[in-house]
């Protein structure tokens, strides 16, 4: 990862107008913000900013508009959310480029902060039009990206406006590169990752990048079973990619070669059902799975010694649970191994970092998220990020 700036790079802002692109594309139900982890994590960035005298302007994208002014996705809905978590007042401004936010700009007192419209209700967003872009910065003096959720994307917002205008990460994308850097760029070694969920064909990509980055890969969940059975394992009814044998053997080979020790399943939780505590419910060996029966977990012996695989690594990196969680009794092996790299970490001994919706989820059911060295709520950046790619927004605030 090259160099970028961050906010102690900024010099005197007092009265300056700084363009702020966030993530408030929040959870709503009946109009009403369910969830405001993403104004949380952008607060430091937004309150930092206001304390120094800028005038702040949120740039945020909310749904998919495509590109036309869509009532019931205006942005003007979260303001009063916004308000609520930063404790102060903010002004709504109903377009980005033009006339309106200048005279927004005007009225605006040095600290004071504003949130413009829907960035998508503009079809120059997504095409990353650098028309738009060049509007939109008209009425700044420099940018700041604290979306890193957004940053797999090259739009005008994430990516346009860091070409024209001074830019700098904020503190949450600060956080995020700095966590993110120390799991894969310049880890300690050994590094183990664990990829788990429900399908190979999700994570392909992370799979084949793994492999040739760390000293152990943990497969688990649905994904183990293509694997099993590409190893000649019979999963039964389980989900399975068949048609992915050969891709999994493909990966096994690279990791061969690369020296990267992959660990797969050898006791298993299996049922007939797909339902909680089901009254099939048994752990086998993987060689004992009946023709009718389902892989729903890891099971207690693997888990184990994927414990112990933790205990003599030095960072994890993780995504996807290992078995279907949301059911009991089948969270137990996710909810093992992360209280081990839980412990390990708060040991001092393990740098641990996470990301991916279900697996925040699981991490927080097993109680253990807080206790990880850094959790990702950037579904979709964090994979592109575990792939191996450079990611446009963040490559943009390089120096
Ligand atoms: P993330 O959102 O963290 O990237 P995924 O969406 O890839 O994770 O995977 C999570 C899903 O995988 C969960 O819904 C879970 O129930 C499912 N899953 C895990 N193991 C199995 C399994 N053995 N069989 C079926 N589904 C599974
Ligand atoms: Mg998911």
């Amino acid at each position: 990862m090259s160099a970028f700036k961050t906010l102690d790079d900024l010099g005197d802002v007092n009265g300056k107008v700084a363009l702020v692109r966030v993530d408030l594309n929040l959870p709503m139900q009946d109009g009403a913000v369910t969830d405001d982890t993403r104004i949380r994590a952008a607060a430091p960035t937004i309150l930092e900013l206001s304390e120094k005298g800028a005038k702040v302007l949120l740039l945020a994208h909310f749904g998919r508009p495509k590109g036309e002014r869509v009532p019931n996705q205006s942005l003007s809905m979260v303001v009063g959310a916004v308000e609520t978590t930063l404790g102060k007042e903010v002004m709504f401004v109903p377009e980005v480029t033009g006339d309106v936010v200048k005279q927004a700009v005007g009225i605006l007192r040095a600290g004071d902060i504003a949130i413009l419209e829907n960035t998508r209700f503009w079809k120059g967003e997504e095409k990353n039009d650098p028309e738009l872009a060049a509007a939109i910065a008209a009425n700044g003096d420099f940018y700041v990206n604290d979306a890193f959720s957004a940053a797999h994307r090259a739009h005008a917002t994430t990516e346009g406006l860091a070409k024209v205008l001074p830019a700098y990460a904020g503190r949450s994308m600060q956080a995020e590169l700095e966590a993110l850097e120390k799991a894969l760029g310049t880890p300690e070694k050994p590094v183990a990752a664990v990829v788990g969920g429900a399908k190979v064909s999700s994570k392909l990509d992370v799979l084949k990048h793994l492999v040739t980055q760390v000293d152990h890969l943990i497969i688990g969940g649905g994904m183990a079973n293509t694997f099993l059975a590409a190893k000649g394992v019979d999963v039964g009814k389980s989900l399975c990619e068949h048609d992915l044998t050969d891709t999994a053997n493909e990966i096994l080979a690279t990791a061969d070669g690369a020296g990267c020790t992959v660990h797969l399943p050898y006791d298993v939780v299996v049922s007939k059902e797909f339902a909680a505590n089901p009254p099939s419910l048994r752990t086998c060996n993987v060689h004992e799975v009946a023709a009718d029966e389902m892989i729903l977990d890891a099971g207690p012996n693997a888990a184990e010694t994927l414990g112990d695989v933790l205990k003599n690594c030095r960072t994890l990196v993780w995504n996807g649970p290992l078995g279907a969680f949301e059911m009991e009794p089948f969270d137990a092996a996710t909810v093992a191994l992360a209280k081990t790299a839980a412990a390990l970490t708060a040991d001092g001994s393990l740098v641990s970092v996470a990301g991916g919706g279900d697996t925040v989820a699981a991490l927080n059911h097993a109680g253990v998220a807080q206790d990880f060295s850094y959790i990702s709520t950037a579904g979709g950046a964090f994979l592109e990020w575990m792939e191996g790619k450079e990611l446009p927004g963040v490559a943009a605030l390089e120096v």
